[in-house]
């Protein structure tokens, strides 16, 4: 099996851990778990230093080609000044357009080695698996009207607008659905039906749609204000949370604070499924670019390598692998190998290609 990954490290730490990468994929060609035909690609920063646009039009004709992207992080304190519209997170918000990625999913698993790093108590945390499925391309972010208006007395009015169609909340339900049947076989939708237009539409079509077509699974439905608490109160009682692109930017972040680093958590983009099945696909680290610690080696890589396995297990069918890149994870964790950001008080710290090859070791030794 021959896959086509396009790579964009982008800026700051995403080159460092995107090499990391480079070196598990090398190790799954040598095991035989598939061919990677790998191309790289300019986005964020680094893209407009190079051609003034935050992606290149040959960059994203590699991307409408690929089977999946691998994405890295983008922008920084040096592009804090360009125009709006070549920004570095341009390039992103162009690829989850053109790619058509309606469906974010942000997976929040607490590694038992690692429950003493999330600010709350072991026992609620510890175990934890997760799966936030985020609507990505609707909603507030791109509703219109969308402007500040000068209202001629001295004021301006800025305006969003909240805007979903039943397709919409149909297709991201499906995904949610679906995953839920491949796990524990609940789904928890959330909206603020009690005050948005939207979240009625939101709650009557997840409804229908599980009457429907996914009876099977356990539905339940949750304000998202109360979803917020519920999540930091007691977070094992969910398996997928299904919600719209605005509450889930929120929430899922706040699951990923559960887990102790924002360097520990992969993410997955998907687009719909074509006759064969297959959909486009992006796959990054939910991490920014951390100007902070870039290009000192300090990066924890396990997000960006968490977020091959999504792409193994999501685009590839390579379920198996995935679990077995997520266990070489979780044994160099057991055994007690720390970046800087997950380190505990009494923890000697290795670097982000120390842990690249940790896991790489691991990897060869259990096949
Ligand atoms: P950030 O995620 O880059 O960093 C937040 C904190 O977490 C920093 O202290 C950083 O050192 C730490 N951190 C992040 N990833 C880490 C890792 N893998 N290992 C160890 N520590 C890690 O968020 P920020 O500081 O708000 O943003 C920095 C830049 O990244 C900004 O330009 C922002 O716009 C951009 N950003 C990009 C993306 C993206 O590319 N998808 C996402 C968020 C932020």
């Amino acid at each position: 099996m021959t896959c086509k990954l396009l790579l964009l490290p982008g800026d700051g730490i995403g080159p460092e851990v995107m090499k990391e990468v480079e070196k598990v994929l090398a190790a799954l060609q040598r095991l035989g778990v598939a061919k990677f035909e790998t191309e790289k690609g300019l986005v964020g920063g680094c893209a407009y230093d190079a051609h003034g646009k935050s992606i290149s039009e040959s960059d994203m004709g590699l991307a409408m080609a690929a089977d999946a992207v691998l994405f890295g992080a983008v922008g920084g304190p040096k592009w804090d000044g360009v125009p709006y519209e070549v920004r570095p997170e341009a390039g992103l918000l162009r690829l989850r357009k053109d790619l058509g990625l309606f469906a974010n999913l942000r997976p929040a698993i607490c590694y038992p080695a690692l429950a003493d790093a999330s600010s709350l108590k072991r026992e609620i945390v510890e175990g934890l698996d997760i799966m936030i499925v985020r609507e990505l391309t609707g909603g507030v972010y791109f509703g219109e009207p969308k402007e500040i208006i000068d209202l001629g007395n001295g004021q301006k009015r800025g305006i969003d607008t909240q805007v979903y169609d039943t397709y919409e909340i149909e297709r991201i339900g499906r995904v949610a659905f679906e995953l839920a049947r491949k796990r524990n076989n609940k789904v928890t939708s959330s909206e603020k039906r009690n005050v948005m237009k939207s979240g009625v539409l939101w709650h009557e079509v997840i409804t229908a749609l599980h009457k429907r077509e996914y009876p099977d699974v356990t539905l339940e439905h949750q304000l998202a204000d109360a979803l917020g608490m519920q999540l930091v109160r007691w977070p094992k009682q969910f398996d997928v949370i299904v919600t719209d692109n605005l509450f889930g930017d929120m929430l899922s972040d706040v699951a990923a604070m559960l887990t102790g680093s924002l360097g520990m958590l992969p993410s997955a983009s998907l687009g719909a499924a074509d006759a064969q099945g297959r959909r486009k696909a992006l796959y990054e680290p939910v991490h920014g670019s951390a100007p902070d610690i870039a290009g000192k080696g300090m990066a924890n890589p396990i997000a960006m390598i968490g977020s091959l396995a999504m792409c193994l297990r999501y685009s590839f069918g390579l379920g198996e692998a995935a679990d077995r890149l997520e266990s070489a994870i979780a044994h160099a964790l057991g055994a007690g190998l720390r970046t800087a950001d997950i380190k505990g008080a009494a923890d000697a710290v290795i670097s982000t290609a120390q842990m690249g090859d940790a896991i790489v070791a691991r990897l060869e030794k259990a096949a």
